[in-house]
């Protein structure tokens, strides 16, 4: 730990004084002698809590957290077959702000801002400032919903939902509400466990009032993500009703082992949270690095199925353009 204090600090504060250079970063963590590996990028740029970085190891080149934000030359070798919108997304928008892939959920893209950045986001290439709901898209996105009774759940997602305040958020929350046909409202984030102070006390007591089914979906790669802190705000997001499930990407070299899945899985349900889905890579421009071989996926969870408990074990999936579901890969695969 570099600074135990530094996690009491309010989440907007923690939000405001991230880490944004490389060379204090290096410099928190003792490792200057990276500086030749690694490079500015124009766009975006490094972005980390330091309630995140104090969960990094110091001296440690490989340590499963730092090499999730760290900016590498390798993401500026391009890779055929990777590219900046691989889920063509933006052919999928039929009002700002909203994604209708599945039948019964549509997506919203609250803000198109992130407390982190992570160098694998399949988003890192989107255009938000073209596609955030302005006032005028929120009743074309209400009217939407209504003429398409088969939806039931709206996902709040981003950019990370839980970047906005409570009085926008809230504000989605009254709105969404307001519609009978909904049963489930979710939000998909990494707040908790990059600024666990996020889920305030106002935050968990207005979930709590709810008439839907609050969901959230945390994004969480590593065990060493979930130290004492963040266990405890996502026991209080329990107790305050809502479901927790996680949702990870499989990364070479970060969490692409037996073990690190196992102890990932394992912390996960200890803080209250069951794994929902392992996702292999979205093959993103600037993340081929973190891409894993597909029979090597496919042996790691044959592993995990052996290993672990039924509901220890997250859905292998990939997200593929154009279809109406996460597809499972196909682990008998030859
Ligand atoms: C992942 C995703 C969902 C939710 O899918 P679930 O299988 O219900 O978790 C909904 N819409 C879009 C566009 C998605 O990418
Ligand atoms: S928090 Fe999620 S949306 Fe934001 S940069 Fe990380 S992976 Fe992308």
């Amino acid at each position: 730990m570099i600074n135990h204090l530094i996690t009491q600090k309010n989440w907007q504060t923690q939000l405001s004084e991230a880490v944004t250079s490389v060379d204090e970063l290096l410099t928190m963590l003792n490792l200057e002698s990276l500086k030749p590996q690694v490079y500015i990028p124009e766009h975006f740029e490094l972005r980390v809590p330091r309630g995140f970085v104090a969960k990094m190891r110091v001296g440690d080149a490989e340590d499963p957290l730092l090499r999730q934000v760290l900016p590498d030359k390798q993401e500026q070798v391009a890779v055929s077959g990777y590219v900046t919108d691989p889920l063509a997304e933006n052919e999928q928008n039929p009002t700002k702000g909203l994604l209708h892939k599945y039948q019964s959920r549509v997506l919203l893209t609250i803000t198109g801002a992130c407390a982190i950045h992570c160098r694998y986001c399949f988003r890192q290439h989107f255009d938000y400032s073209a596609n955030m709901p302005t006032t005028s898209a929120h009743a074309a996105i209400i009217s939407y919903i209504e003429a398409h009774p088969d939806i039931n759940e709206v996902i709040l997602s981003g950019g990370d939902p839980l970047s906005v305040s409570n009085r926008r958020l809230f504000a989605w929350l009254d709105t969404l509400e307001a519609l009978p046909q909904l049963t489930t409202i979710r939000l998909h984030t990494r707040m908790p466990l990059v600024i666990p102070e996020r889920l305030d006390n106002d935050l968990l007591d207005r979930l709590a009032q709810s008439r839907c089914h609050i969901m959230m979906v945390i994004h969480c790669n590593h065990a060493n993500e979930i130290d004492t802190n963040t266990a405890e705000y996502l026991q209080r997001a329990r107790k305050a009703g809502v479901t927790l499930l996680n949702q990870a990407v499989l990364l070479r070299g970060i969490n692409d082992s037996v073990a690190t899945q196992g102890a990932l899985n394992q912390r996960l349900f200890s803080a209250g949270v069951l794994p929902y889905y392992l996702h292999v890579l979205d093959k993103v421009a600037g993340a081929a690095h973190f891409d894993s071989d597909e029979r090597l996926a496919i042996e790691l969870y044959w592993s995990l199925l052996a290993e672990l408990p039924g509901y220890l074990v997250p859905k292998l999936v990939r997200e593929l353009p154009n279809r109406r579901f996460k597809v499972p890969v196909d682990i008998y695969k030859k």
